[in-house]
């Protein structure tokens, strides 16, 4: 439960200035920050003040926690739960910071896969969210993510959304929802949309969800988030009904977001090159 001193440390929290320079590293890193309006920005930059100090963080390997590793890992996980009332990953205690895969220590990862239970397959790993206990991630995995932005593919979104999927005790695909019919339609939609995947994977083809979504329904949720935050135009054309379950739960449209911005941009190039042609005419003119 949530006592008055947890609530009057958050408050502190909320009221102490957002530092400029995490900000900058927000905008550096997540690719998603400039397509929220004024808004949702700021209610992300609280969540974030909020998740970065209520969380227990630990560089592991060898890695020395920065700010720009806290506050990255931080707005990705915050992102996902942006509209999600009274959500704030109560499952996740500790974030666990790795430098890189050839450092995870075999034994620990032998040690948690017995004790805990963790999703992912043995073998390299860039993260893995453990049901009773941390989210373990690989810097090198996020910085990936980071740099290839647009692909669909993104750790912690990954890493986070296990976590929520596993907030009603199993990780079974399915997250807390709201009511029976949400539930009586992400079963419907999001078992036809994992059957196709699973067929299309089997004989081959190409698909535009990764193929690691067709290992399981965890994985499927896990896998459709990332695309949802970080490819969300192409997903919803190429898999509208999966997109519209998301959209529905997430209570957040990033295809919209992506199409508003993009049409901002267009028109500012457009307003750019016509106050070019104009001062371009008037120096004509000057000269005739
Ligand atoms: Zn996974």
């Amino acid at each position: 439960m949530f006592g008055w001193l947890a609530k009057k440390r958050r408050r502190k929290i909320l009221e102490a200035p957002f530092p400029f320079e995490w900000e900058a590293i927000i905008r550096k890193n997540m690719a998603h920050y400039k397509l929220l309006d004024e808004d949702e920005q700021r209610r992300l930059r609280e969540r974030i003040a909020v998740f970065m100090a209520e969380k227990n963080w630990e560089g592991c390997g060898g890695l020395e926690l920065t700010d720009e590793i806290r506050v990255t890992i931080s707005a990705m996980a915050c992102l996902l739960i942006l509209n999600l009332p009274r959500q704030d990953y109560e499952n996740v205690e500790s974030i666990l910071v790795y430098p890189s895969e050839r450092i995870l220590p075999e034994q620990k990862i032998g040690f948690f896969e017995t004790a805990l239970a963790p999703l992912e397959t043995p073998g390299p790993i860039s993260g893995q969210a453990f049901e009773q206990g941390p989210i373990l991630l690989v810097w090198d995995a996020v910085h990936e993510s980071i740099r290839y932005t647009g692909y669909g593919y993104n750790v912690v979104y990954h890493e986070f959304a296990h976590k929520l999927d596993m907030q009603d005790g199993v990780a079974d695909g399915t997250p807390r929802l709201r009511d029976r019919a949400e539930y009586r339609d992400w079963v419907k939609t999001c078992s036809r949309e994992y059957k196709k995947l699973l067929k299309n994977v089997e004989r081959g083809k190409r698909t535009f969800l990764d193929e690691y979504g067709a290992k399981d329904e965890a994985e499927f949720f896990a896998v459709a988030t990332e695309h949802f935050f970080d490819q969300p135009l192409g997903m919803k054309r190429a898999v509208p009904e999966l997109y519209r379950v998301l959209k529905n739960f997430y209570r957040q449209d990033p295809a919209a977001r992506e199409s508003q911005y993009a049409a901002a941009r267009e028109e500012q190039t457009r307003k750019t090159e016509a106050a070019f042609a104009k001062a371009t005419d008037e120096k004509k003119g000057d000269r005739e």
